[in-house]
């Protein structure tokens, strides 16, 4: 890396190819750490998978102890930019999770994985069910009979995304002079054996010393431009979201058949993951649309005061899933120049890959990082 960027990144050319969360906080990161950003997003801050995501920020049923880790910083590191740029984007009102007891096999790995929690130092509180709707939620309706314990992580929560996107490019520009162009990027003209910038939709070139590739699910696509074969796969999945609805949502609810969040307005954001499979890639909207009254039906058994309310939104996104499932971060080992970064999770993960990031390309020693490089997969 440090043949790219001097020991400082002061003045260090870096194009960041996508302005979702991933490439959103880098580039706040890099343009605060004196290097000159130019970011490029072919339509708007947040309008990828980051503006139709889930948004859930959580560390709990992790793994390895790694990536566990990981995402627990991740939460922390969304404090301190919450605190560093103001605004109200970040929810960290908890989580809630439970299964019911009927399934005893998954009863026991539930165990095992709270303790495992635990012992990593990781907040996991086990309440009544009777507790979360006296005390927590009080618009929830849990089935007694079927749940005797429900597990509460504090200090997890929700974003904001696209809110969160553009109060970081705006930061960017305004603090420390980062660029921002609406185009789409066609092509990475070389240098040397390398890349040396992006070239637009135009035809216009801008040089870098360094690019990252952070365009989430299209990571394939512009990978593809420098002839590399990046293993990831689209992955879609479909969100619901309500009406203003007499629900006082606060935490994030991961339920047995369905998951909840509230959505800003007294909207309820609805999740219902057996859904994804039944989509294609690229989504049909049409499939989505139809499924809007089962996860509403599903909804309404967890929270009565959705029984009747309509759908406003349903919100179609696809994952970029690398195929291990974890993170790819770092420079690609066959072309010089070309930085890749993408991974499910992103919401959660996107503050603390921009600081490792970073730090990585100021010149510093990142273990962290090295469980994600992209060289796992380069085969001889
Ligand atoms: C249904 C669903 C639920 C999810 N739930 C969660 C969750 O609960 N918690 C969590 O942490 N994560 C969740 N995720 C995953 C998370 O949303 C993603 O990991 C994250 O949004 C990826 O961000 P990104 O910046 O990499 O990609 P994106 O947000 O897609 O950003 C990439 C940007 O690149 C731009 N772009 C692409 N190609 C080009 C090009 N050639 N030129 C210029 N610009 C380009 C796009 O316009 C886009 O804005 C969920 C995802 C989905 C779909």
């Amino acid at each position: 890396m440090t043949r790219y960027v001097a020991e400082r990144l002061s003045g260090a050319k870096i194009a960041i190819i996508g302005g979702g969360a991933i490439g959103a906080a880098l580039a706040y990161r890099l343009a605060q750490a004196g290097a000159s950003v130019t970011l490029v997003e072919r339509a708007y801050p947040g309008s990828g998978t980051t503006g139709r995501s889930f948004a859930w920020i959580n560390g709990f049923r992790k793994f390895p102890r790694e990536y566990h880790q990981l995402n627990a910083r991740g939460i922390r590191e969304h404090t301190s930019l919450r605190d560093e740029l103001g605004g109200d984007w970040l929810h960290t009102d908890g989580g809630l999770f439970w299964i019911t007891d009927d399934d005893a096999d998954a009863v026991a790995a539930l165990h095992q994985s709270v303790r495992q929690m635990r012992d990593w130092g990781y907040r996991v509180d086990r309440v009544a069910p009777d507790v979360v709707v006296h005390e927590l939620e009080p618009d929830l309706t849990i089935g007694a009979e079927q749940v005797s314990e429900i597990y509460v992580c504090p200090n997890e929560g929700w974003i904001e995304t696209v809110r969160m996107a553009q109060a970081l490019i705006r930061a960017a520009m305004e603090r420390y002079g980062a660029r921002v162009v609406r185009s789409s990027v066609a092509s990475l003209p070389r240098s040397g054996a390398g890349v040396g910038g992006v070239g637009l939709a135009d035809g216009t070139e801008i040089a870098a010393d360094v690019v990252v590739n952070a365009s989430g699910p299209e990571a394939a696509s512009v990978a593809a431009l420098a002839g590399v074969a990046l293993p990831v796969r689209r992955q879609p999945g479909v969100l619901f979201v309500t009406e203003p609805a007499p629900v006082s949502l606060r935490h994030v609810v991961r339920s047995p058949g369905c998951n909840l969040r509230p959505d800003g307005g007294g909207r309820v954001m609805i999740q219902r993951e057996a859904f994804d499979t039944r989509l294609t890639d690229p989504p049909d909207r049409l499939v989505a649309e139809a499924l809007a009254s089962e996860a509403l039906d599903h909804a309404s058994r967890l929270a009565k005061g959705l029984a009747g309310i309509r759908v406003e939104a349903v919100r179609v996104g696809v994952r970029p899933m690398p195929r291990d499932g974890h993170p790819i971060v770092g420079f690609e080992p066959r072309v010089p120049g070309l930085y890749e970064i993408l991974t499910h999770s992103g919401i959660t993960l996107c503050a603390v890959l921009a600081r490792l990031v970073t730090e990585e390309l100021c010149g510093g020693s990142v273990p962290e990082l090295e469980p994600y490089r992209p060289e796992r997969f380069v085969v001889g």
